[in-house]
């Protein structure tokens, strides 16, 4: 076929699979910017998703009873800030595959790494390593790092880097086995992505827990390209800790209030914690006795109380995948959705554009590296120009990322419509 009868052919197939997408009606539940009059191709919900609708009239609605209710709004209507965080745990637990006691919103995510290691990075004598990724995320590695330093350690020789095989960009569940297994004496923690930013590789945590658990070192991850995106089941696989922002895939706002898993099993146990009031059981918080006496569940972590503004933001997008079904639902679109993507990338652009991202361990998003003779850097310019909104990350990949809530066939189609034009 020719470029132009695949590019026909997608456009045929796009529109059948929106006409019997179950999930279309979502689309118009959220502010999509526009450009040239039209609306943007948003592939950047794994950067900053967009507004729900619902969003400004849930703030709108604490904004007015600060205005007539005062002090008095921690015990009016129907969202009390005193247990404002308790309206978001069990579509918060749902999302994630946990139970409702298990899940807090709390803080930011880089804080909720640390507050988490403060509980679950306990370096003893020879075992003392953190596993990371090498080119983890930044906040993740100086988190990790600093951590180490904090207990007195050196950062050079106590963080343990995985890396891909030499030649590939991926890492293979194998190798991490093979890693946690060889520095199982050494290993006081693992702290690995869910889906993993440059590369939009999802890793197996299942598996990765379960090697962990054989040694008994304690495994976080962090959700941040994870939440919102792939269906997990963080309490069934054993999961000690995770946490995740939620202004990506959950979009709930720039530097919306984060979220925290603490595994069941680790509830009733006398970990040193960080504390604040916050944490404390409730009835007894106000009691000012300075007699501890910790929250039941993931709770007990909590320091202050929460930015309400901000926690109605969280609250509204939520509400929005509960009504969507939950992730089982939504994945299974995405799944379709960035299926669909990968094929007319293969179809379309050939060896023009190289996908990083394992079609046997995919999200929603894909990263690409541009191969044909323009800088990838000047075609995502182009794409941009184009009312096209991806995102660049150095040193050379342009992410997409469409999302099942507010993304279209025909987007993935526009979007690679508009990039064949650009190579
Ligand atoms: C987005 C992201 C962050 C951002 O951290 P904040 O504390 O929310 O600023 C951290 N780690 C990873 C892996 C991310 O993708």
């Amino acid at each position: 076929m020719t470029l132009s009868q695949d590019l026909t052919k997608a456009r045929q197939q796009a529109d059948q699979l929106d006409a019997t997408d179950g999930l279309s009606g979502f689309r118009s539940q959220f502010h999509i910017p526009r450009h040239a009059d039209e609306a943007v191709v948003y592939f950047c919900g794994n950067s900053l998703g967009l507004q729900p609708k619902k969003t400004e009239e849930a703030m709108q609605l604490e904004m007015q009873k600060w205005q007539q209710d005062a002090v008095n709004g921690h015990f009016s209507g129907d969202f009390p800030w005193m247990t404002y965080h308790e309206f978001l745990q069990e579509t918060g637990a749902d999302l994630v595959g946990a139970k409702p006691s298990e899940v807090v919103y709390m803080n930011s995510l880089t804080a909720n790494l640390h507050f988490l290691m403060a509980s679950f990075y306990r370096p003893q004598g020879q075992k003392r390593k953190i596993l990371i990724e090498d080119h983890a995320f930044p906040s993740d590695h100086y988190a990790a790092a600093s951590q180490v330093a904090w207990h007195g350690y050196h950062a050079e020789t106590d963080l343990l880097l995985l890396k891909p095989r030499e030649g590939e960009v991926t890492l293979q569940t194998e190798d991490i086995l093979k890693t946690i297994e060889r520095n199982a004496d050494e290993l006081a923690l693992i702290l690995l992505p869910g889906v993993q930013y440059y590369t939009g590789q999802v890793l197996d945590m299942e598996a990765i827990t379960k090697k962990a658990q054989q040694y008994a070192i304690p495994v976080g991850f962090d959700l941040a390209h994870a939440a919102g995106n792939i269906d997990m089941a963080l309490h069934d696989w054993g999961v000690d800790f995770a946490a995740w922002c939620s202004y990506k895939y959950l979009n709930s706002g720039p530097g919306a209030v984060a979220g925290a898993f603490v595994h069941e099993k680790h509830h009733d146990k006398d970990l040193p914690r960080l504390q604040g009031w916050w944490g404390h059981e409730k009835t007894s918080r106000f009691d000012m006795d300075n007699q501890f006496k910790p929250a039941p569940g993931a709770d007990a972590w909590q320091l202050s109380n929460p930015p309400i503004l901000s926690l109605a933001a969280v609250r509204a997008s939520l509400e929005v995948f509960k009504e969507a079904g939950g992730m089982k639902t939504l994945t299974a679109k995405s799944k379709q959705l960035t299926s669909f993507l990968r094929q007319m990338l293969e179809d379309c652009c050939g060896d023009k554009v190289q996908i990083l991202t394992p079609e046997d361990a995919q999200g929603c998003q894909l990263s690409l590296v541009i191969k044909s003779d323009k800088p990838g850097k000047a075609v995502y310019q182009a794409l941009t120009d184009a009312g096209i909104v991806v995102d660049w990350r150095e040193p050379d990949v342009i992410r997409v990322a469409p999302t099942p809530l507010y993304n279209s066939f025909l987007d993935a189609y526009r979007f690679v419509e508009t990039l064949v034009a650009e190579l």
